[in-house]
């Protein structure tokens, strides 16, 4: 009696064990069909690094085809003249629009020594806040550009914004920062034989700052943003380009490691991780999957040929491409490109094997983590 017992118990046990197994496998299998790449097409995107300055159909278009929100960025340099324009249209496309657009305004800091410069700074960002704006951003004419009367250049810390990067964490923004350049702007611009300039700092000699000893250094002004960082806990900054630590991830683990108040977003930079080991760079969006954010710094210019909104759309639509296949996939990927470029050189020169970061990972990438950054961004997007 006792034995059957057992054995009916048995019996038993290894029905439920095996059910359980079934049951595993089934949701493995299930799980399986969908491949990352698919997944990544398929759930909501937020890109939060965009410059939509005209309403264009092209862009509609993408966004829904691929399943994107754009978070458009105005941002100023010197020609103030356009801050205006870039406030009112992407104030306008959020109003008209808001399940594809969220918008981050920004202010003009030419005039910083103005007295109430401050005071008419704030007085405009409760306007842009109360227009949907859900942070600010600062540029690298700040650090790089703008001159104190003393001569010397004016940086992030500078006391003369503390009051404004106070009422923006008091309102709940985010302040998104892109500061300083790539290191290569510390290094040497290099020209083809014809003479043309091979990189961004060759057409824009202003921004580079080789062989300039009296300018501000790569470290003087990332310890400016820093700085800031560290005096404002209150505040979500975002580094916007990777925070400019595109070259090297351990730089930016460092400020992540130090700062619970800073974030990453990509800023269109993944051929930096492309040329960084792929176990590290792997690595590095498991550990911090909750800090980093999807972004490919396109849009559209004010005015716009058919031929050039033909040409951005391809553009478009190549980068999402090869990014996706490089978050989502562990393909390998014939590639060359260039510091200055992700587009693709004539002929491929290495292979980049894709990251194939797990789907839970890539939904925080490409949109959790812009939820939980930029407050009130996935509105309407449903
Ligand atoms: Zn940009």
């Amino acid at each position: 009696m006792r034995s059957r017992l057992i054995i009916l118990l048995l019996v038993f046990v290894l029905s439920v064990s095996c059910n359980a197994q079934t049951t595993t496998t089934k949701d493995e299998q299930s799980d399986k069909t969908v491949s990352n790449l698919a997944y990544l097409k398929s759930i909501k995107k937020i890109d939060v690094h965009m410059h939509v300055r005209s309403e264009q159909q092209y862009i509609i278009d993408f966004m829904d085809e691929w399943n994107f929100k754009f978070n458009t960025l105005c941002t100023i340099g010197s020609n103030t003249k356009l801050l205006q324009a870039q406030i009112d249209t992407a104030k306008m496309l959020y109003n008209k629009d808001p399940r594809h657009y969220a918008w981050v305004t920004t202010f003009d800091a030419t005039n910083f020594e103005q007295e109430g410069w401050a005071e008419n700074v704030i007085e405009q960002l409760k306007n842009d806040f109360s227009n949907g704006a859900l942070g600010v951003k600062v540029w690298k004419a700040i650090g790089m550009e703008y001159k104190k009367t003393n001569g010397e250049y004016l940086q992030l810390d500078d006391p003369v914004f503390t009051p404004v990067f106070e009422f923006i964490a008091s309102q709940n923004k985010t302040l998104i920062a892109h500061m300083g350049e790539p290191i290569h702007a510390w290094m040497p611009t290099y020209f083809t034989k014809e003479g043309v300039g091979r990189n961004y700092w060759a057409k824009r000699p202003e921004y580079s700052f080789w062989d300039k000893p009296e300018l501000p250094s790569y470290s003087d002004i990332l310890a400016a943003r820093d700085h800031v960082i560290e005096r404002h806990p209150n505040l979500k900054i975002v580094g916007a380009h990777l925070g400019s630590m595109e070259f090297d991830v351990d730089e930016i683990i460092t400020r992540l490691e130090k700062y619970p108040n800073f974030a990453v977003e990509l800023g269109g930079r993944t051929r930096y991780f492309m040329w960084q080991a792929r176990g590290k760079v792997r690595d590095f969006f498991i550990r911090y999957q909750d800090r980093i954010m999807y972004g490919i710094d396109r849009g559209s210019r004010a005015a716009m040929t058919p031929e050039e909104k033909v040409e951005t759309r391809k553009e478009m639509d190549f980068r999402t491409t090869l990014f996706f296949r490089y978050y989502a996939t562990g393909d390998d990927i014939p590639w060359g490109n260039t510091i200055s470029h992700d587009t693709p050189q004539p002929k491929a020169t290495y292979t980049v094997k894709g990251i194939n970061l797990p789907k839970e990972v890539l939904n925080k990438f490409f949109y959790t983590n812009a939820v939980n950054w930029f407050p009130g961004i996935d509105k309407d997007y449903k």
